[in-house]
């Protein structure tokens, strides 16, 4: 079965993402739990935690099929001890309210080097955070996402996520989210059915799909290679639509959220809709 969903607004409460994810037909959704731009958040209230585990069950969305994204300011492969420890703290409490909202998944972007440590030093300071996380809580899984490349960002490079993997303590709490749009500017092509092959198969090599717990599927503005983070609606970017119904119809990527981030919400329906008759 395919899972499909939007990044949905939390706007006046996470209680509201279920419903937001409704209304647009999905049967999966991404969310923040607090202001992704900021450290501090208010705590969850009772009544916060209740309505959205009510309004989950009413838009019949499994809790494995929702997969919640940290705050952009953290960064779990930080340089700085002070600043590496603040994203530390602030990843702790992303994972306690997860838990909380009896949420199994938390998805994040690996860190950034800063150009004052190299790649490796700071692959393995992420891995490091992410070994005391899964100490401090349970039942959560930490979901390292790919990315474009852009600037000093890592997790461009499935040897970067395997590189996090491999020294993680618990491998059964840590999984991988796939975005379309970042491994395409990253230079995995998905232009076609053979390149998707390809690309796929590097993948399973590299990583393994039994560690991909989610995917973003976005199109993409800036061309293959081009390290940069720009998303575009399904079929109106430079992958196309192949790679999207290559995914539909490909039983790897069963039974896990397939999380629209697509520049254009008044079309998401449309863009599920789409996705959902490739997998008929
Ligand atoms: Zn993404
Ligand atoms: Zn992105």
């Amino acid at each position: 079965m395919k899972y499909v969903g939007a990044h949905v607004s939390a706007q006046g409460g996470v209680e509201n993402a279920p419903l937001n994810a409704m209304e647009i037909g999905a049967k999966a959704f991404a969310l923040f739990t607090k202001n992704q731009r900021q450290w501090k958040a208010k705590p969850l209230t009772q009544e916060s935690i209740d309505a959205f585990k009510k309004n989950l069950k009413l838009a019949d969305i499994k809790p494995e099929h929702v997969l919640p994204h940290d705050s952009y300011l953290i960064n779990l492969g930080h340089p700085e001890q002070e600043a590496l420890q603040k994203s530390r703290d602030a990843f702790v409490d992303e994972m306690e309210r997860c838990m909380q909202l009896g949420l199994p998944l938390l998805n994040f972007h690996p860190g950034s080097h800063l150009k004052k440590i190299s790649e490796d030093e700071s692959l393995a300071r992420v891995a490091e955070s992410i070994n005391i996380a899964l100490e401090t809580t349970s039942g959560v899984t930490a979901v390292i996402e790919t990315t474009a490349g852009q600037g000093t960002n890592l997790g461009y490079s499935f040897e970067h996520l395997g590189t996090i993997i491999e020294q993680i303590d618990d491998k059964s709490r840590v999984g991988v989210c796939i975005d379309t749009c970042h491994i395409f500017t990253a230079g995995y092509d998905l232009r076609t059915t053979e390149a998707c092959d390809e690309t796929f198969s590097q993948f399973d090599e590299i990583v393994g799909f039994n560690y991909l717990l989610g995917m973003h599927l976005n199109d993409s503005k800036p061309d293959l290679g081009a390290r940069v983070d720009r998303h575009q609606s399904l079929g109106a970017g430079k992958i196309g639509w192949t790679a999207f119904e290559y995914i539909m119809q490909d039983a790897r990527f069963d039974d896990i959220p397939l999380v629209l981030e697509t520049i254009d919400p008044s079309i998401w329906k449309d863009e599920i809709l789409a996705l959902y008759q490739f997998a008929a």
